[in-house]
């Protein structure tokens, strides 16, 4: 039995075996054959293997997000049989005796040409996916394997790092856990363990040894802790707790449908934060009274190319109708910084957190800006939105992503595409710049969400990616608390709501303390709302209000 002690940063227990996580190396040999005939039966039988994955993707699809999300691979199973494509595919063989993976992928860049330049949105987003689809096709050819778990079991993956764009592709049922060598508790890969629900461990650099793999694992969220080859009371321990893990939570249970109000009868809304319109179901089923922070870069990031305005249209509108008229705060575009996209070809920076990144780049590229932007405000007209920007600084650069808005809104009409005359339009409190300027800022929207996360890292100047910092980054700091109240303060002063979307909402320790400061809105992963919901039920806010405000506000009071 080996011992190994990391620092957990979504908790719950798992069980299972060890896996490595491969890196899909997609680079495709060339060569002239002389066995076409080969080479067209290899194809055929890729063929038929993606079309079946399809399959096997659709129902899932169906079972956890209905129909429509169902719909997209069953579109892809169209294309994978299409009979151009195959046609296409089939000469390069026959003809031109280029080997399968070579001739699916330069019929693949053809067709996504042809689909690129056509004038309609919808053909122009079918781009992406025959790029998608041909991928499928040359990853079976090649055997890398999709998602980079190749196991027929449910597994504790472990890797070097994880970044988000690999996380999110990740196949989930086949996940019990995460185990990083790297990463940190606010990375957005950590952020995406504790939205899914899956526990997660990381900082073990040097500790995992390649001949674990495939061994028997136990990790523990909670703790950080993991063992190699528990012996049976170790087992039997971890059992327990998963038992009991199950227990809490059909407590939890009980709160569902409850409100969120303490005992002296304050209320605050509890909200969730997603990523993906996949994680919609885990908002309804934790009772979430909305969703605070839709980090819409996902979708981004889960793309080859620029995701099209019908893309978006589609995303957007499918989580503002499934969560049937609750509120929707959508986050307009925030890459740069650890989310790097290759298709948006940035220059590389010595400080990307510093750097060109959120809605610097919205500003900057505002062709990208319009195209979500169209997105947002047509799918507006399917729920309740609310349009949140990141990363703001200055006052001007919320004037000019209003104007923006105006544009849209004036394009839309002219179009005679309908939309919602009451999207609520809010921004993130993530600088020091923006909280020290948020009486002003609060003239020009109608809400603010604090993105605790940044706001820790730039006003305590500590890097949220680097784990070695431990101590030195504390979201608790009164830097960070103070200026969070300031925030509230102007808020209020000028009529507008604020909630807290950063990972600190969900944090146990300081619900008293944003009771207290009169926080609106905390927006949290859908697993934490229930345990949330009972720390506000259980507590008496006007017995503890002034102890806080003394703590965080006094001069009398040592302040770290
Ligand atoms: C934050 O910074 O707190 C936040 C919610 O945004 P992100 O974690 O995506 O940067
Ligand atoms: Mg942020």
């Amino acid at each position: 039995m080996i011992s190994i002690q990391g620092k957990g940063v979504s908790t719950g227990v798992a069980i299972g075996p060890l896996y490595y996580y491969h890196r899909a190396e997609n680079t495709i040999r060339r060569f002239i054959t002389e066995n076409v005939e080969e080479e067209w039966d290899r194809f055929k039988a890729a063929q038929a293997k993606a079309i079946e994955q399809l399959g096997e993707l659709a129902e899932k699809a169906r079972a956890e997000a209905g129909d429509e999300a169902a719909l997209l691979f069953e579109t892809h199973q169209m294309m994978a049989e299409d009979l151009d494509y195959e046609e296409g595919i089939e000469s390069l063989i026959k003809e031109e005796k280029q080997n399968a993976e070579a001739a699916v992928s330069d019929i693949a860049a053809q067709f996504a040409d042809m689909f690129a330049q056509m004038e309609d949105a919808y053909m122009q987003a079918r781009s992406a996916d025959v790029k998608d689809v041909s991928s499928r096709i040359i990853n079976i050819l090649t055997g890398v394997v999709q998602g980079g778990i190749d196991s027929d079991v449910p597994v504790i993956l472990a890797a070097d790092d994880l970044a988000p764009s690999e996380t999110v592709q990740l196949d989930k049922s086949k996940i019990l856990g995460f185990v990083t060598e790297g990463g940190s508790g606010s990375s957005h890969t950590a952020i995406l363990a504790r939205t899914m629900g899956i526990p997660a461990i990381i900082g073990v650099a040097g500790q995992m040894k390649p001949e674990y793999e495939g061994r028997e694992v136990v990790i523990d969220g909670s703790t950080g802790n993991i063992v190699v080859d528990p012996d049976e009371q170790t087992r039997l321990y971890m059992l327990t707790k998963l038992e009991e893990q199950k227990k809490r939570q059909k407590l939890l249970e009980q709160l569902k449908g409850k409100e969120n109000v303490t005992k002296d009868g304050q209320k605050v809304r509890v909200f969730c934060n997603i990523g993906n319109p996949e994680d919609v179901p885990a908002v309804l089923n934790n009772d979430g009274g909305g969703i605070g922070l839709f980090r819409s870069e996902f979708l981004y990031l889960n793309c080859d190319d620029y995701p099209s305005e019908e893309y978006q249209f589609e995303a957007y509108k499918k989580v503002l109708s499934d969560m049937g008229g609750k509120e929707v705060v959508i986050r307009t575009l925030d890459i740069g910084a650890d989310k790097q996209i290759d298709y948006f070809q940035l220059p590389k920076e010595e400080n990307p957190a510093l750097g060109n990144r959120a809605l610097r780049i919205c500003l900057n590229r505002p062709e990208i800006f319009k195209t979500q932007l169209r997105a947002l405000f047509r799918a507006s007209a399917y729920g309740k939105l609310c349009i949140m920007f990141p990363m703001v600084t200055s006052v001007w650069e919320v004037k000019e992503a209003r104007k923006m808005c105006e544009l849209v809104k004036k394009e839309l009409d002219a179009e005679g595409k309908p939309y919602s005359d009451d999207v609520q339009i809010g921004i993130m409190i993530e600088t020091p710049a923006a909280a020290i300027m948020s009486d002003r800022l609060a003239k020009l929207v109608d809400f603010f969400s604090c993105g605790t996360n940044d706001l820790t890292q730039y006003t305590l100047a500590c890097d949220r990616q680097n784990n070695d910092l431990g101590r030195f980054f504390n979201p608790h700091h009164p830097a960070v608390l103070r200026l969070l109240k300031m925030v509230c303060d102007n808020a209020h002063k000028n009529g507008i709501w604020v909630g807290i979307c950063g990972e600190l909402g969900a944090d146990l320790d300081l619900t008293e303390t944003f009771l207290s400061i009169g926080i609106d809105e905390l927006s949290v992963s859908p697993r934490s709302v229930l345990p949330l919901r009972q720390k506000i039920r259980d507590t008496y806010v006007s017995a503890v209000r002034q102890d806080v405000l003394n703590q965080l506000l006094g001069d009398d009071v040592p302040l770290e």
